[in-house]
């Protein structure tokens, strides 16, 4: 039978947690700043969501607008102030930025200890060389769900379809750490279909409609479908064809109600994490 590996309710029981550690805490409560530039109408129910998601978790929050006219130099003084900002111990730039802004310079300018969404290069060179840090919410979420799954990882194939910074390569360096042997897969990969279907364990990422389907999916594969986008009748779908492949997989994430609330329960994990640390 195949399991159906519910982020939504994992994610209710990791905000529970949080909530729990946050009203043990004496002194500030978490503070999480999130900035957003422009009104990209997609990125503005993101942050509403990250408001209220701290909120009901005992959070402080704070939502910063600029208009997307903001010279980088203000954008990066801004997050100067928060650096040093004792109630804040997250920051968040919400992406995209408008094209005359650096995402990098963006990444390297938060304090590496206030970086809730693992991008600043110290806290990349961390999760490469294996050591404590804060690291992208999506793919830790997904590692915390095989955890509270079950699903063993150790030595296991797993393939990562796409190589985002955000999602794809942290994905693979926080599988390499959980012993599995990984393939990083992207457009230029040769022989992709042979070499998904060969992995008991697949990732996708890509950004395409029900790309991934049942000749991709090895017999008893557990698949993850990172994947947001709309199919032709406008609906929601991954990046995985999930009935079409269902019986095939042993476990599998539907869309909506997978990966998707995870990412905002790691980014209040984070934030905790960060308000809790000793990392510098
Ligand atoms: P990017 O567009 O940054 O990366 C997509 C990756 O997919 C690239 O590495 C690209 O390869 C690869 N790719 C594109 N086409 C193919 C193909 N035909 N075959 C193999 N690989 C291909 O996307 P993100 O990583 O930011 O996001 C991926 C998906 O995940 C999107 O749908 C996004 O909306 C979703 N997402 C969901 C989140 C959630 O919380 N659920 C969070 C973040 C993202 P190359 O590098 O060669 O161009």
């Amino acid at each position: 039978m195949t399991e159906v590996l519910s982020g939504k309710a994992y994610a209710r029981i990791v905000r529970k947690s949080l909530k729990e550690q946050a009203l043990q805490l004496t002194g500030r409560p978490p503070g999480l700043a999130v900035i957003m530039v422009g009104n990209d109408p997609a990125s503005s129910v993101y942050v509403a969501s990250k408001e209220r998601a701290c909120r009901k978790v005992g959070f402080y929050s704070r939502v910063i607008h600029l208009p997307d006219t903001v010279p980088q130099k203000k954008l990066l003084e801004l997050i100067e102030e928060l650096n040093n900002d004792s109630s804040i111990h997250g920051i968040l730039v919400q992406l995209p930025v408008p094209d005359h802004i650096s995402a990098k310079a963006v990444a390297s300018a938060v304090l590496p200890s206030k970086d809730v969404d693992g991008f600043h290069p110290v806290n990349v060179g961390r999760l490469w060389r294996g050591e404590d840090g804060l690291f992208p919410c999506t793919p830790s979420g997904i590692i915390g769900l095989f955890h509270h799954h079950g699903i063993p990882l150790q030595g296991r194939n797993a393939i990562v379809v796409g190589r985002s910074n955000i999602v794809g390569k942290p994905m693979a360096a926080l599988l390499l750490r959980e012993n599995c042997t990984v393939t990083i897969a992207h457009s230029r990969t040769q022989n992709l279909i042979r070499k998904c279907s060969e992995a008991d364990i697949l990732i996708a990422a890509v950004g395409k409609p029900k790309m991934i389907t049942s000749e991709w999916i090895r017999e008893g594969a557990v698949v993850v479908d990172v994947g947001m986008n709309t199919d032709e009748q406008g609906n929601l779908c991954g990046d995985v064809d999930y009935h079409g492949i269902f019986d095939k997989c042993s476990a599998i994430t539907p869309v909506p109600g997978g990966v998707g609330p995870l990412t905002i329960a790691f980014l209040l994990k984070n934030t905790l994490a960060s308000r809790t640390s000793i990392l510098n």
